[in-house]
């Protein structure tokens, strides 16, 4: 049954079954008090007829006297003046027998009576007086007693009530009245009942219907919203408790509504960093680039106004900051600061957990150096692990104060681990690479730079020099009878000669200056900004460091076996010796067969009057390794300077 079907009964049952019992009820006393009237009104009448026939029997008995007591010759004409008179209808002087349909007044007998009789003895004589019962007797009583007074046997209908003969009244009687009629606001109660209960129904009807249409309504709205039509709101029609509940349902679907709109938002922005993220993940191997996306990503999913990527400095033990989003204006570090912003490990929240591995997230300042904030969440940045492993922690990622000051869930936190995990993959990658182009580009016996990087650093060299009008000193090494370092101490003895003379080389250079293996017991330096002057007191000083101290065979013994090596040298300077990367190596490479070609352990400058032939040959000036003369013998070039 519908809502709308029991409102209706409800109603019905309230209003019309109160009706409906009052009307019972009021016909039911109606007749009984009608019933207690004619009851009333029959034994009124009956008093009455009793009262007349008495008086009529009483009458009579007064005429038979009246006619016994004058003599009997005169008693006929008495007889006939009180007939006359209507005291009697029939007066018998001769004192026959009582006739059968006569009843006497006094003693009275069953069977029909159509005439009431007395008698009066006087003497010998008996007299009775007789009144016939006609219609004309009975309709005096009806009149006297308002009711119809008929001979019991007639035909009868209404209410009745019979009177059986008794003394003084000898008349077997009915009395009948007639059946009351219903009064006329008698007649009508069932109309107007009939009326109200049609009312009640319409009245219920509507009463159900403008009851159960905002609900109707509400019903339909949930629906659509539930079908995802957000923008359902149902009419408010009347300030009640439906109306109330109209209206929070329209304020519940419009906060909804809103919720839904920010949540896509949100997730749309997500994607498109997720897609960011992805694409730069699978596009780069700038780390900086890497974790920038990362945290920006992080903020999108979790809200947050503020985040913070540090990486544990392998050295040192300290965190070390790489990118910082939202912290301009929080925290007291400038941006261009950032990446040499340092915290310790093991202190405050960034501190221990890197410390710890653990995650953590809480309210209030994290501790002095970190950024300020209200709201905090940290997770450790780990490097992917094969199972079982203890994880390796890398650095870590920290958020701060969420949008709509709610504190970091469980599920941010969850989120958040989410992207650190990606930032320990991409870390890890990173590295990776890192080290696999460090390995393609070192030599593994010297840890000096191979060709392949030379190449390259020579030609972006000298596209920096050539750019910023600077000088650019190459120098060409080789290991004087390296040859006869294998024959006489074997290959082993060579390999750690080579890997001692290129410790000593980078031991001699500046942190700017660059060194390669170029092959065999070949090396190449480049010097940037150095000229010539600079470059041959490098030469020097590295021909020096190979001269004076001879090499141990087993570095483990330095007071073992020496072998004694000495180094060529050729120098050549971009662009005084050649204009490009090619020549400038191929003028050093000239200048070092002049230095061999002068007899070994020394160095050679190029020439700069032999430029344009560079290509072919370039002249070469002398030098040696006297440290007292550690200006070479050629001109010193314009614009010269000292190397350190
Ligand atoms: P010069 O003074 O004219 O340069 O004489 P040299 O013997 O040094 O020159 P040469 O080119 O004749 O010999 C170079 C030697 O260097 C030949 C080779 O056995 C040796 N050599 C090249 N590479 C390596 C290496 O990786 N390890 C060792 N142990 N020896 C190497
Ligand atoms: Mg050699
Ligand atoms: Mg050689």
């Amino acid at each position: 049954m519908t809502l709308r079907g029991r409102l209706t009964t409800a109603f019905l049952v309230v209003v019309l079954g109160p009706v409906l019992l009052g009307s019972i009820f009021v016909a039911l006393t109606v007749t009984t008090v009608s019933r207690d009237r004619t009851a009333e009104r029959l034994d009124r009448a009956a008093t009455t007829v009793r009262t007349g026939i008495s008086a009529a029997c009483r009458q009579l008995q007064a005429a038979a006297d009246a006619v016994a007591v004058v003599p009997a010759g005169e008693r006929p004409a008495v007889a006939g003046q009180l007939i006359a008179r209507g005291l009697a209808t029939d007066i018998e002087l001769d004192g026959r027998e009582p006739h059968d349909d006569w009843q006497s007044c006094a003693t009275p007998a069953d069977g029909p009576a159509a005439t009431i009789a007395v008698e009066s003895i006087n003497g010998d004589a008996t007299i009775r007086a007789a009144q016939s019962v006609d219609d004309a007797f009975l309709d005096h009583l009806s009149a006297a007693s308002g009711a119809r007074v008929t001979l019991t046997g007639a035909d009868e209908s209404g209410h009745l009530l019979r009177i059986t003969p008794e003394s003084g009244q000898p008349l077997p009687l009915t009395l009948t009245v007639p059946a009351t009629r219903p009064s006329f606001l008698y007649a009508v109660l069932p109309a107007v009942v009939l009326a109200a209960g049609l009312a009640a129904v319409l009245v219920a009807r509507w009463l159900a219907r403008t009851t159960t249409r905002p609900l109707g309504e509400l019903a339909w709205a949930a629906d659509r919203v539930a079908d995802g039509d957000l923008d359902t709101r149902v009419p408010i029609l009347r300030p009640d408790e439906l109306g109330r509940l109209g209206a929070s349902f329209n304020r519940m679907t419009r906060e909804l509504q809103a919720y839904v709109q920010a949540l896509t938002a949100s997730r749309d922005q997500l994607r498109g960093h997720l897609a960011i993220l992805g694409e730069t993940l699978s596009s780069t191997h700038d780390l900086q680039r890497i974790l920038q996306v990362i945290l920006r990503t992080a903020l999108a999913a979790t809200g947050a106004r503020a985040g913070l990527v540090l990486l544990l400095d392998p050295a040192g033990g300290q965190l070390v900051a790489q990118c910082g989003v939202g912290l301009a204006g929080h925290w007291d570090v400038p941006d261009a600061d950032l990446p040499k912003q340092r915290l310790p490990v093991g202190e405050g929240v960034l501190g221990g957990v890197a410390a710890s591995g653990e995650p953590r997230r809480g309210q209030g300042e994290p501790a002095t150096d970190e950024p300020p904030c209200l709201t905090y969440v940290a997770v450790p940045i780990c490097a992917p692990v094969e199972a079982g492993d203890e994880p390796e922690t890398l650095g870590v990622l920290a958020l701060y104060d969420r949008v709509g000051g709610d504190a970091f869930d469980d599920a941010d936190l969850r989120t958040l681990r989410t992207f650190a995990g990606q930032a320990g993959v991409a870390v890890h990658n990173v590295r990776l690479h890192e080290e696999a182009q460090r390995l393609s580009l070192t030599d593994p016996l010297t840890g000096l730079w191979n060709y392949r990087y030379l190449r390259e650093s020579l030609r972006r060299e000298v596209e920096r020099a050539s750019r910023f009008g600077r000088m650019l000193t190459v120098l060409v090494l080789d290991l004087d009878h390296f040859k006869d370092v294998n024959d006489t101490y074997g290959h082993a003895a060579g390999d750690a000669v080579l890997g001692e003379f290129a410790r000593r080389i980078r031991v001699g250079l500046r942190e700017v200056d660059v060194a390669f293996r170029q092959g065999g017991e070949e090396f190449v330096v480049l010097l940037p900004e150095t000229d010539a002057y600079g470059g041959v007191i490098v030469a020097e000083r590295l021909g020096a460091a190979v001269r004076d101290r001879p090499v141990p065979i087993d570095p483990l013994r330095p007071d073992g076996t020496r072998i004694p090596i000495s180094v060529s040298i050729g120098v050549a300077v971009f662009p005084e010796h050649g204009d490009n990367a090619q020549r400038v190596l191929a003028a050093a490479d000239t200048a070092l067969y002049a230095a061999k070609s002068a007899g070994r352990d020394t160095y050679r400058l190029a020439d700069s009057a032999d430029v344009t032939n560079s290509r072919v040959s370039p002249s070469v000036h002398e030098g040696n390794f006297d440290p007292k003369t550690a200006v070479p013998t050629g001109p010193r070039p314009p614009g010269h300077r000292r190397g350190r």
